[in-house]
This record gives C-alpha cells, sequence and structure tokens, in this order.
C-alpha cells in the first residue's frame, strides 16, 4: 500500500487552494478557487465568509478525490491570510457579516486615537505590533459597534481569523486559533498564555467571543465524517507568512526569508527570545510547539508584485509581468532613472502612509526599458532598507531566501543579491507556504518527530544567485535610491 498524503487547504486573500504532497515533499496535486473581493467604500476590503468556506470545501473535495478518498489522507495542514476577522453565530454556524481583510482602512481613526491618548507603547511592548488598523482587534470592535446582529449576539457570537473559521465548519463546532495566528489579533501578549485582559479592556473586545489558543501543530480535531467522506485529523495550522517561514526552513535563529507576492513580507526568527525592535520591525510568533514559542522580527512592504501590475495594466508598458525580466535585460543599465513605488505609502521600516510615487531622472533618452528597469530595482532597494532596520535591532541577515510568484524573476533575484551583497536562495518549488502546512501537518499527526526532521524531508532544492555587483555600481544605485527617499520626506 502506498504512503498516506498530506493535504493542505490555503486560504488566501485573493484565491483558495487545496493541495496534496507526498511525505518526501513532492507536491501530487493543487485545487484552486478565486474568491470575490468587495469594496463597499474607499478603504474597505470584504469577503464573503460562506464563499470561504464552501469554496475552500470544494478544492480539499477535489484533492480527496485525488488521493482515493479520505483514509488516504494522513492528516490536514491549514494555512490563511492573516489578521482578517470572521464574525459568527455559535448557534447558526452563520457569518454575521462579511469578514474585514486585513488590507480595510475603516478604523484607521480609532488608532489614531488610541495612539493619541498614549496606548501605542504599551501594546508595542507586549504584542510587538505597532497600531495599525491592519491588525484584527480594532475590527471586532467595529463589527460590534456597526453591526447590529453582531452586538445582539451575546453569548452566541464567536470572533476568529480565516483558520478558526475554517476549523469551526470542518469540525462541526471546534472553536481554536494557533498561536501564529493570535499574534495577529493584536490582543495576545507575545508572552502570554491566554488572550490579554489588558488588551481585551483597551480594545473593548469581550474574551468569551474569542477561540482557544493552540500549538501550531498536534492532533486538534477531525473533520465531520459526511464533509470528506471520512473524518480525517487537522494537525497543523499556521498564518501564512509564518507557514511561508517554516516551508522555506526559516526556523533557527538568523535565518531569513523574504515572500515577493503582491506585497512582500519579509521574516527573520529570533529562536526564543522575545523580539523587540526599535526600528519599527513587527515582532511576531512563529510557532508554537509543545507550549514553546519561536518568534521572529518582520518587516512589511506594501508594493511589490502589485508595481508590475501596474506597469502592465495602468502604464501599458508590459504585456505580461513575466517579461519585464527580459526588458530589464535590454539596458545596460537605468540610465538615470529612479522609481520610488509608494503606490499605497510605504510600509517597514518607514511607515509613511502619506507618501506617494516619484519616477525620478526622465531625460529624452528615456525608454520603456529604463522606466520597467527602475521598478525592478526598487525591489532590491525597499529590501535594502528593511535589511539595515533588521542589522540595527540586532539581526543581521547572512543570506536571503526569497519566494512568491514576483520570485520567478531571475533578474530581481540577481539584483537583489548584487543590492544586498548577500547570497540569495531561491526554492525550486515557491509554494513555501503551503509546503509549511504540509510540515506542521505532519509533526502533528506523528509523521515526523520533530519540526526539523519535516523541513530535512520535505525542504523543496534550490537555486542560489551569488553577489556580482562591484561596489562602484553598488554605491550609485544606493545614493540614487536615498535622493529619492529624502525628496519624499
Ligand atoms: P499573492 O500570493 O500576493 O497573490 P503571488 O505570490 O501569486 O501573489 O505573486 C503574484 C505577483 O507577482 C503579482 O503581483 C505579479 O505582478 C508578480 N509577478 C509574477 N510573475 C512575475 C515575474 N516574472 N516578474 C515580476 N513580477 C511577477
Amino acid at each position: 500500500m502506498s504512503e498516506r498524503h498530506l493535504l493542505v487547504l490555503d486560504a488566501g486573500t485573493t484565491s483558495t487552494r487545496a493541495m496534496l504532497y507526498a511525505p518526501d515533499g513532492a507536491r501530487i496535486a493543487v485545487a484552486q478557487a478565486d474568491l470575490t473581493q468587495y469594496y463597499p467604500q474607499p478603504g474597505w476590503v470584504e469577503h464573503d465568509a460562506a464563499e470561504i468556506w464552501t469554496r475552500t470545501l470544494d478544492c480539499a473535495r477535489q484533492m480527496v478525490d485525488r488521493a482515493g478518498g479520505a483514509d488516504r489522507i494522513a492528516a490536514i495542514g491549514i494555512t490563511n491570510q492573516r489578521e482578517t476577522v470572521v464574525a459568527w453565530d455559535r448557534q447558526s454556524g452563520d457569518p454575521l457579516g462579511r469578514a474585514i481583510v486585513w488590507q480595510d482602512r475603516r478604523t484607521a481613526d480609532r488608532c489614531a486615537a488610541l495612539r493619541e491618548a498614549g496606548h501605542e507603547p504599551l501594546v508595542q511592548q507586549r504584542t510587538g505590533l505597532i497600531l495599525d488598523p491592519y491588525f484584527s482587534a480594532t475590527k471586532m470592535r467595529w463589527m460590534i459597534d456597526h453591526r447590529p446582529d453582531v452586538a445582539a449576539a451575546g453569548d452566541r457570537l464567536a470572533f476568529g481569523t480565516v483558520e478558526s473559521w475554517l476549523i469551526w465548519k470542518l469540525t462541526g463546532g471546534l472553536h481554536i486559533s494557533d498561536a501564529s495566528n493570535a499574534s495577529r489579533t493584536q490582543l495576545l501578549a507575545l508572552d502570554g498564555e491566554g488572550w490579554d485582559a489588558d488588551l481585551c479592556a483597551l480594545f473593548d473586545v469581550p474574551s468569551t467571543a474569542l477561540p482557544a489558543i493552540v500549538d501550531n501543530a498536534g492532533r486538534f480535531g477531525s473533520t465531520l465524517p459526511d464533509l470528506l467522506g471520512g473524518a480525517i485529523a487537522i494537525c497543523g495550522l499556521a498564518g501564512d507568512q509564518q507557514a511561508a517561514t517554516i516551508g522555506q526552513g526559516c526556523l533557527a535563529p538568523g535565518a531569513v526569508k523574504a515572500t515577493l507576492g503582491t506585497g512582500a513580507f519579509v521574516l527573520a526568527s529570533v529562536g526564543q527570545d522575545l523580539p523587540s525592535s526599535t526600528h519599527r520591525l513587527l515582532g511576531t510568533v512563529v510557532c508554537q510547539l509543545d507550549g514553546r514559542r519561536h518568534y521572529a522580527l518582520e518587516g512589511s512592504i506594501f508594493v511589490a508584485g502589485s508595481l508590475i501590475q501596474w506597469l502592465r495594466d495602468s502604464l501599458g508598458l508590459i504585456e505580461k509581468a513575466a517579461h519585464s525580466d527580459a526588458i530589464a535585460r535590454s539596458v545596460p543599465d537605468n540610465g538615470g532613472v529612479f522609481m520610488l513605488p509608494a503606490l499605497s505609502g510605504l510600509g517597514a521600516p518607514h511607515w509613511r502612509p502619506e507618501a506617494s510615487g516619484i519616477i525620478s531622472g526622465l531625460t529624452h533618452g528615456t525608454g520603456r526599458a529604463h522606466i520597467v528597469r527602475a521598478a525592478l530595482e526598487s525591489m532590491a532597494h525597499q529590501v535594502h532598507d528593511l535589511a539595515a532596520a533588521f542589522a540595527a535591532d540586532g539581526a543581521p541577515w547572512r543570506m536571503l531566501r526569497i519566494d512568491g510568484g514576483m520570485s520567478a524573476n531571475d533578474w530581481i533575484a540577481q539584483d537583489m543579491a548584487d543590492i544586498l551583497d548577500l547570497p540569495v536562495e531561491r526554492p525550486d518549488d515557491v509554494e513555501t507556504t503551503a509546503r509549511g502546512a504540509a510540515m506542521l501537518a505532519g509533526v502533528g499527526c506523528g509523521l515526523f518527530p520533530t519540526l526539523e526532521a519535516a523541513m530535512q524531508a520535505m525542504l523543496s532544492q534550490s537555486t542560489s544567485f551569488a553577489p556580482a555587483m562591484d561596489d562602484a555600481d553598488r554605491q550609485r544605485r544606493l545614493s540614487g535610491w536615498r535622493a529619492l527617499l529624502r525628496h519624499d520626506a
């Protein structure tokens, strides 16, 4: 009889997927369904939680069929878009209004008021997070204040991030959240066991509505037998960026990964010591195993792949994202053109939400290729700024592992190695988020004794990009970028 598979449910922002992995790390199959994005007002982003559930279930069923039935699956691992909040009724199991997505800015005023009232140092010191509408707590309070059915639900009210919602539906009523997702709500102290009473009081969120916090690997519960043709154990959970950190094998202190998708997220593991930043980086839980937490420092760049989409869809400079590589190579350098890609403000380490983009150095000699090249170059510059902030916080990088859709671009990978002056590694399979969830599920169901063993068995091969730029060129690039940042300040 052949070995059993691991089933990953990857509930992302724009799509939800299910994937089947063999215990040696081979990816057997994928099913994917797009999610409807709702933009009811400027700055608001919502999802239909019922759609997340039905599409995820549909993808999961396809993978169970492909595996040959529920008994061919050793365990389920779940990974998800983080911070997004779902409210539901415990009695009916139905959502109470749409989910508020991580990108949603509707609670910006509430965050500003809390900051003005002097609460940011406490929040930052306890949770590792700054006061920003990005995180879940102010979204939960908004739902209570603005949705009569949420306010009226009383003891029937349940809040959860997306993994929590999916587990409730899969198991028929288990209400849990893993420590990596819980650490993004702003209601969990980095070293606290349960929800923090002071933070629940500050954000005015009833802790009775919140899930129980659990490890990232373990036997948490089983799917209702009718859903997938048999009960399957749910054994691994993690927020998407934490799952990618694990899927890249970056758990040891000093290991760093950058996921280059729509935005870019850099996590540097710091081991079991509490992370702390004086350079506006975030502290976050990577995972909790047997009650022990691994932490990371995190930096978020808001505009990465979305800049390439903008070149394609708004400027019409390229036909396909993948063409940007050859266009950048078609000129020997940027011709003096630099681009500040602040299309939705600047994230870490600058945190300048009001910043807007700049293209500088235009002359009659400037062609389309120079502008495309300047756009691609801005990725290495943004990541270089983060590297400086991590180093200033006592977490210097020795190498960088990249993944995500944009990492497929060889020119960007090489340019990042050149500007950082560090080796850059890219796994052959850039779907590291799902791979990390599969590793956790493998540990949780006992297929592997430790996470390190799961990584050893399941890590993808990788390609290395060595720095090759001479120092004068690097300094020219860095000073051009610094001039842009000064111009915008
Ligand atoms: P997400 O998970 O955030 O939806 P992905 O990891 O799927 O994003 O990456 C998609 C992004 O990567 C898109 O914004 C796209 O513009 C960009 N992208 C994809 N391929 C390339 C490429 N070859 N060069 C540059 N950017 C690319």
